[in-house]
């Protein structure tokens, strides 16, 4: 079980747990680090063999999203939550009801989204009971499924990519393979369709390659998922699962470029290392993924399809800007990317040092004090 020791080394600031037996809710929230903004972060719902593996899990995850939202220049910080439960058979109005109350007393220092097993008919439960929560539907006045945004995100990683590699980036007559064809992999394979790619994509659900080929790209082909780190081709999209990279999978590696939706792709930090001595260009994961999160980050303001392709479109930049980095300073992609979002984290924080805001109400003038 991790300890205070623990969270100072991670940097975390607040662990809650919340119980409901009324509604079997047990739910951990993690909030990793606010300097930049409030802890946006979804919610995951998995039978966890034990609270310590839900609580190491949140704990991850939650540094990992004060890490993007970090780097790609939002003004949020980094939480997640885990609700401990079967998702088929344990979810009910209530549970998710109750979670909405329990979020609702954090007072906005925590906002939920849709995770692992949450689908945005959970999020509805939720939101009657909280406005601390995002990925709303849009008939609520919500930004809906962040997918195609995410896709997005991933797409001009890859032209970013390209553009280092090739010294163009067009994807016109390139070869890719994806791994994964659910939500973001369709989405993705219907841009480098579009874009003039020869696609090759995999997964270990017939409906869902059935669905990519039919709905989203018809020119793509479909091969053994065991064949994918062996495939000769441009570039390796993982949109599957995460720590793909592997001493099991890097030698097999012929591709140029590793750039996809999936979280953590590299087991170890230092498989980032092994695929810059390969040659292998590594794109930062959790930049070129962070469009989901920049689509429900405007959903408070007011969310537009329009304001939403702006922020995405700036991951191209920022790929780029994270390339040169690395190569300036001659270390990883992915080394160079936490550099990027310590040194934000850092920066913010330090102008907060000097003007405190309004204190006008802490000293409100003589009227309002009695003299003595
Ligand atoms: P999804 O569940 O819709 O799709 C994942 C697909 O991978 C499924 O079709 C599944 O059958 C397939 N798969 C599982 N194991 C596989 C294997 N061994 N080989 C090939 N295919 C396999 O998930 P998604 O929303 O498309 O997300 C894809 C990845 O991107 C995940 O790692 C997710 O954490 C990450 N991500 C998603 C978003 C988003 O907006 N959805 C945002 C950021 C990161």
């Amino acid at each position: 079980m991790p300890t205070f020791e623990y969270l100072y080394k991670e940097g975390h600031e607040q662990v809650v747990y919340f119980a409901d037996s009324s509604c079997n809710l047990k739910v951990i929230i993690a909030i990793h680090n606010t300097t930049l903004g409030p802890a946006l972060g979804g919610t995951r719902m998995w039978p966890y063999a034990s609270e310590e593996d839900a609580l190491e899990d949140v704990l991850r995850l939650s540094k990992g999203m004060t890490y993007k939202a970090a780097v790609s220049g939002l003004n949020l910080g980094g939480g997640k939550a885990v609700i401990i439960g079967n998702p088929e058979v344990d979810k009910s109005e209530a549970l998710f009801r109750s979670y909405g109350r329990f979020i609702e007393s954090l007072n906005g220092r925590y906002i939920t989204a849709e995770d692992v097993n949450i689908g945005v008919e959970d999020i509805e439960h939720i939101f009657t009971e909280t406005n601390y929560v995002s990925g709303v539907a849009k008939t609520h006045g919500g930004s809906g499924n962040p997918s195609p945004f995410t896709a997005l995100g991933v797409f001009r990683g890859i032209e970013a990519s390209c553009l280092k590699t090739y010294g163009d980036k067009s994807l016109n007559g390139k070869s890719v393979v994806i791994q994964g064809a659910g939500s973001v992999g369709c989405h993705l394979g219907k841009l480098l369709n579009e874009a003039g790619a020869k696609v090759f994509v995999c997964d270990i659900n017939e409906s869902h390659l059935k669905r990519f080929v039919e709905e989203y790209n018809t020119s793509a082909e479909i091969i053994n998922p065991n064949d994918v780190y062996d495939m000769d081709v441009d570039i390796y999209a993982p949109c599957a699962l995460g720590a793909t990279i592997n001493d099991d999978t890097i030698d097999r590696l012929k591709v140029k470029i590793v750039a996809g939706a999936a979280n953590n792709q590299l087991k170890e930090t230092r498989h980032g290392d092994i695929l810059r001595e390969k040659g292998i260009l590594y794109a930062p994961d959790y930049l070129i993924n962070a469009g989901g999160l920049m689509n429900v980050s405007i959903e408070f303001e007011g969310w537009s399809e329009d304001k939403a392709h702006r922020m995405v479109n700036t991951i191209y930049d920022t790929t780029l800007k994270i390339f040169k980095l690395s190569e300036e300073q001659n270390i990883a992609v992915n080394m160079a990317t936490d550099i990027l979002a310590e040194n934000r984290i850092k920066s913010i924080k330090g102008i907060k040092g000097k003007y405190l805001g309004d204190q006008r109400h802490r000293f409100p003038g003589r009227k309002n004090r009695a003299r003595v």
